[in-house]
């Protein structure tokens, strides 16, 4: 059955043409999937019975299955576990930032085949890659959520709570540039004023450091910010980090980000985990202001969050401060960023996507 989400509006106009409907229908049909949020066709009353019952019959709204959904923060961070079509499973996690911030931290593969070691999603390999219907459905769910909980949320907080998604980032499961087109086709959607209606420079990306796909996206019309996973100055400790640091080292990465940045430019963001006792020294430091200094460039340092299992530490708070510091000393923007959701494994680096015993139930092998 075709999932509507899936499919982009000239597609769906040719499909509409062949069940002998105007093309108006697919604008129509588009507008109450990203504007209303539609989701069942019987509510579209403003077509005919027959389209509706046809669509009800032939088509679906979505395909992801709610499994778990967790909030920390009281209330303002909300973590969502979905299973996909075929029981792979993925990560959403909504962030809300009173008075007027709402950001989605959106998956685009389920599991990673990229290997960080800090990374709990890492350490899943990749179970497979997210459609484009798949990642519009996680940002629609959200938005929903905030249009009919913005209010009572603002209650119980007293405070003034958005009522719609402002930003989002694909920083959740997965690297988005190893499933760069189906990434790209939901992005195109969200940005199409007919559409979802996110302003591009509402969007970031962030990537491991796949050249190919930071070059590309500097060739596209439209302008998403970028953030580099850098998490090292030199290519040994990088390597040891990041085993795509074997593939694309550090040179061939920062030729790629500064033919982004010449091209759009709009500052990127270098992500910057810091491991206490492995890259957070202030010798490490130094050279990382050697290395970004005169870029168009902002430094944002990620104390890392505990992953079960692994032999890492996060770094204490007077090393990410004296790290802040020597880079800052070089006049390089440098910020530490602020954390959401560490105690329901919704901060970065934490989405491993584990289903329970008791939710495994239903659930078929992949
Ligand atoms: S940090 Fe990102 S790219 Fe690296 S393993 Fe985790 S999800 Fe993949």
């Amino acid at each position: 059955m075709n999932n509507l989400y899936d499919i982009p509006l000239d597609e769906l106009t040719a499909l509409l043409s062949t069940w002998n409907e105007p093309g108006f229908r697919a604008r129509q049909i588009y507008s109450h999937l990203y504007k209303k949020l539609a989701t069942d066709p019987r509510t579209m009353t403003d077509l005919s019975t027959g389209l509706r019952e046809r669509l009800a019959a032939e088509t679906t709204i979505g395909t992801l299955r709610l499994i778990r959904e967790q909030t920390a923060d009281g209330g303002l961070t909300r973590k969502v576990l979905w299973a996909l079509e075929g029981n792979a499973v993925i990560e959403t996690v909504l962030m809300i930032y009173p008075p007027d911030r709402a950001t989605v931290c959106v998956s685009t593969q389920a599991g990673c085949a990229m290997g960080c070691v800090f990374c709990a999603t890492g350490k899943m390999g990749l179970l497979r890659n997210v459609s484009s219907g798949e990642i519009l459905e996680q940002v629609l769910y959200f938005e929903r959520y905030l249009r009919e909980n913005a209010p009572s949320l603002e209650q119980q907080r007293r405070k003034p709570i958005p009522n719609h998604i402002t930003n989002l980032v694909f920083m959740g499961m997965g690297e988005p540039f190893a499933n760069y087109d189906r990434w790209w086709e939901a992005v195109q959607r969200l940005n199409d004023k007919q559409g979802f209606n996110l302003g591009a420079r509402n969007m970031t990306v962030s990537t491991v450091g796949l050249v190919k796909g930071i070059r590309r996206l500097a060739d596209e019309p439209m302008q998403v910010n970028l953030a580099v996973s850098l998490h090292a100055p030199n290519d040994a400790l990088r390597s040891s980090l990041m085993p795509v640091n074997d593939r694309f080292n550090i040179a061939d990465l920062m030729d790629a980000v500064r033919y982004y940045t010449d091209k759009t430019h709009r500052r990127v963001s270098f992500e910057y985990v810091l491991l206490e006792g492995k890259n957070d020294t202030p010798a490490v430091a130094v050279e990382l202001a050697a290395l970004v200094k005169g870029m168009l460039c902002h430094v944002n340092l990620i104390p890392w969050n505990p992953v079960p299992g692994m032999p890492l530490t996060r770094s204490h708070r007077e090393r990410v401060t004296a790290f802040q510091q020597v880079v800052q000393a070089a006049g390089i923007s440098c910020t530490v960023r602020v954390e959401r959701g560490i105690e329901i494994a919704a901060a970065c680096g934490q989405l491993a996507a584990v289903p329970t015993a008791t939710e495994m139930i239903g659930l078929q092998p992949i």
